[in-house]
């Protein structure tokens, strides 16, 4: 099979919202007028951010909703994408499952593949997305503000359970192990919670690399600490294996767990009660973690109201 006729067959799909799409040398987008483009690029490569054996269907659906889940923390409305993809072989079983996955997010979201490139290589997947946000609404890292509550969405550290548990670190009840390897495999971005917090939200970030972490970059860039309380943070129930908050590998995988791409934000109080109602609207979790505090600490209080020290918890990487 030709390069050409590779592309055609697993990677050429009818765009909704392009004037022209795959097959020039390049793609043409429209532009709303009022509207800004955001653009980000996420690369997924073999061994590092995926087992190399993994469901070539999962890699597929997470090679962009991990670039849709940026989208969601900008306000963007994901549109397009482009995807640059490294084969080792043309392994029409793999490539064909793979493709399923990506498409399979694709239309669920309504973004089209506009253009991309295939070479051979080792298994790298490289997508970059685009998306409108109208002028000056974009949820920035920058905008926290002293006083604004910090809110998660959804439930933190399955997917980092799911990796201890393909490491061999734990072992999960079956139920749990599902809801876990989902997790991990087939996230679900937070484009529409991403989109509604426009005018609510004063700050957003998703959480790729961990709670602790990716909030940490929100205080950066907002010149601000926070305060969260452990016993707040949302979290699937795993009381049969651990005991619950009490254990360190479950404090461990919601604090620093990466790859759970929920959304992280900040905003003033008063928005409290309309944020709720969208949870509902939503039927997501919006759960408030934690305040915006002066300085540039970010202290965590554990079950007692103590101090989590984190180079004690073993999980200092982020400090
Ligand atoms: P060029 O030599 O001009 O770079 P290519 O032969 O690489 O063109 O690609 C032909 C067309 O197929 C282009 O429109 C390109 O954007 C698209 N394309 C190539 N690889 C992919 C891919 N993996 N996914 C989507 N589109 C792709
Ligand atoms: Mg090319």
């Amino acid at each position: 099979m030709s390069e050409f006729d590779l592309i055609r067959q697993y990677f050429t799909r009818p765009t909704k919202h392009t004037p022209l799409g795959i097959g020039d040398d390049a793609a043409l987008i429209a532009i709303k007028p009022g509207m800004e483009l955001a653009i980000s690029a996420d690369m997924l490569v073999a061994g590092t951010h995926f087992f190399a054996d993994a469901e070539p269907y999962s890699i597929g659906w997470k090679s962009l909703a991990v670039n849709l889940s940026d989208m969601a923390a900008m306000g963007a409305e994901a549109k397009w994408a482009t995807l640059a993809i490294a084969i080792p072989t043309n392994n029409a079983a793999w490539l064909s499952q793979f493709s399923a996955g990506f498409f399979a997010c694709a239309s669920q979201f309504n973004v089209d593949l506009i253009g991309g490139d295939t070479t051979r290589g080792p298994l790298t997947i490289s997508v970059q997305i685009m998306g409108e946000v109208p002028n000056g609404q974009a949820l920035k890292r920058s905008g926290a503000i002293i006083g604004d509550e910090v809110w998660v969405s959804g439930r933190l550290g399955a997917a980092a359970l799911a990796l201890a548990q393909l490491q061999d670190q734990l072992t999960l009840p079956t139920d749990v192990s599902d809801q876990c390897l989902a997790a991990l495999h087939t996230p679900q971005p937070r484009v529409a919670l991403g989109i509604a917090l426009r005018g609510l939200a004063n700050s957003a970030i998703d959480i790729s690399d961990g709670l602790a972490a990716d909030l940490g970059h929100i205080l950066a860039a907002s010149k601000v600490g926070a305060e969260l309380q452990l016993s707040a943070i949302p979290y699937l129930a795993v009381s049969s294996i651990v005991d619950g908050l009490n254990d360190k590998r479950l404090v461990k995988a919601v604090l620093a767990g990466g790859d759970d791409y929920e959304l992280c934000f900040t905003a003033p109080a008063a928005h409290h009660a309309e944020i709720m109602l969208l949870s509902k609207k939503l039927g997501l979790a919006l759960s408030v973690v934690g305040k915006i505090t002066a300085g540039s600490q970010l202290i965590v209080r554990g079950l007692d109201h103590e101090i989590l020290d984190f180079k004690e918890t073993g999980f200092d990487h982020f400090n």
